[in-house]
């Protein structure tokens, strides 16, 4: 049973909401947050998310779906069946990504497309992608329901290999459709097995005759769950998101001098493993006075010969720089430099640097995320606006048509793991926001 504020309780009263076990309990100057009336169907939403989600069900309550498995395939056909049941057009392109189509008053206005991605990580969670392309569907569903024809043609889709566990890169799907890489790259991309995406694609009769590019869109949205802490934390339903951060990868190598950890004097060393340890403390420094939101991780250490009674002679460790700010980026990987030469110095150790990767900060189109803003103001719930920390299709989408995205909280900012949780009163308005988003975007008059 839901009420009238669309929240599961018996009766029509604010007062379920404490019943209902609502997460506002706990802060009373929330209250009114409770408030907002669904336009979307949480019900039939949720019904549809738990049959989804019993394909590749793990033991531990997450599933396990990896990109053209057998569970994958399962999924696309339940998916392409209740697309078609709610009166969409199907079409699969050439790289297995899925297209719900619904025409629109102006059928050849350029569309309003959104979605995600149904492939999952080994042993992954429910909700990362899952809820961006049955939230789609949810959109059309309302639609329907409400007899409502939007000028503009409208299309969910389900992305191809977001994941990129099973095969790499991640993001495959997008990845093609924006011209970032050749179909023949992705179809000769090999799972560990030697089974090449092509050649799987084929076999589970995904390979469709749609090429594989973009065609006459407006804007592209796409609901996601966080991935991290940021909205719980901030006791917020949802995140309008302004883009993606950048990111600079560097390797470094120093090297020293392997010895004897017993007879050699301490002035007389030259431990690489001494300098590593002295950059690892500076991208914690750097980070404390780079911006608002850089953060710095040394994530890969591999040292030599990593033996208890030898000094290190050599170790190789990469740095992660990441912030919404280009310049911040710019700055930190500047002063890292420095610290590396200082370190180099300090212990009489050799040094290299290689920057393997750096991506700019991604910034989301103005006009779509105060489309997203207008709608999560619609919709009656607090929101806040945000950056994402980790890549998506929405990544790709957007260096080709205006784009932005609907955040919702991840508890405890847990992803990619069967225990990753979203509550449903959030996916519920997260998609709320996202049906609202989709109406206003899909009016030429807007
Ligand atoms: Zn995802």
């Amino acid at each position: 049973m839901f009420d009238s504020f669309g929240y599961p309780g018996t009766q029509s009263s604010v007062f379920q909401c404490f019943a209902a076990d609502c997460r506002y309990i706990k802060d009373l100057s929330r209250f009114w947050f409770c408030m907002p009336t669904l336009s979307i169907d949480a019900e039939r939403l949720r019904d549809r998310f738990d049959t989804f989600n019993e394909i590749g069900a793990t033991e531990d309550g997450g599933v396990n779906r990896p990109s053209l498995s057998a569970a994958n395939k399962t999924a696309r056909d339940t998916l392409v069946d209740w697309f078609r049941n709610a009166g969409l057009t199907v079409e699969v392109d050439e790289m297995g990504n899925i297209f719900g189509r619904r025409t629109g008053r102006d059928p050849d206005a350029d569309a309003v497309l959104f979605g995600s991605h149904i492939d999952s990580q080994y042993n992954g969670g429910r909700y990362d992608g899952v809820v961006g392309v049955l939230g789609g569907l949810e959109v059309i569903e309302t639609l329907n329901d409400r007899g409502i024809e939007t000028d503009r043609p409208l299309e969910v889709v389900a992305w191809s290999n977001e994941e990129g566990v099973r095969f790499q890169p991640d993001m495959l799907g997008s990845g093609v459709y924006t011209g970032v890489f050749d179909l023949d790259y992705a179809y000769d991309r090999e799972d560990k097995t030697g089974a090449t995406f092509g050649e799987e694609l084929d076999r589970i009769g995904y390979s469709g005759e749609r090429p594989c590019e973009a065609d006459d869109l407006h804007c592209y949205f796409e609901l996601h769950v966080e991935q991290g802490p940021f909205l719980e934390d901030a006791g917020l339903s949802v995140g309008v998101v302004e883009g993606v951060f950048g990111f600079s990868w560097l390797d470094v190598t120093f090297e020293g001098q392997a010895n004897h950890a017993g007879p050699t004097p301490m002035d007389m060393r030259h431990d690489a493993f001494v300098a590593v340890a002295d950059v690892t403390r500076a991208v914690r420094g750097i980070t404390a006075t780079g911006g608002t939101d850089l953060v710095g991780t040394v994530g890969s250490v591999d040292v030599w010969p990593n033996a208890i009674n030898v000094i290190p002679e050599r170790v190789e460790f990469t740095i992660d720089f990441r912030s919404s700010d280009t310049d911040a980026i710019e700055a930190a990987v500047d002063r890292i430099r420095d610290e590396i030469e200082w370190a180099a110095k300090r212990e009489g150790v050799d040094y290299t640097i290689e920057e393997i990767m750096r991506i700019e900060a991604d910034p989301f189109d103005e006009g779509c995320i105060e489309t997203v803003e207008a709608a999560a103001t619609d919709a009656g719930c607090e929101y806040t606006r945000l950056v994402s920390g980790a890549g998506h299709d929405a990544t790709y989408l957007n260096a080709i048509v205006p784009t932005s995205m609907i955040f919702v909280p991840s508890v405890d900012g847990i992803s990619h793991r069967e225990s990753e949780y979203t509550e449903w009163e959030d996916v519920a308005l997260g998609t709320d926001v996202l049906y609202r988003t989709v109406k206003k975007a899909a009016s030429k008059t807007s």
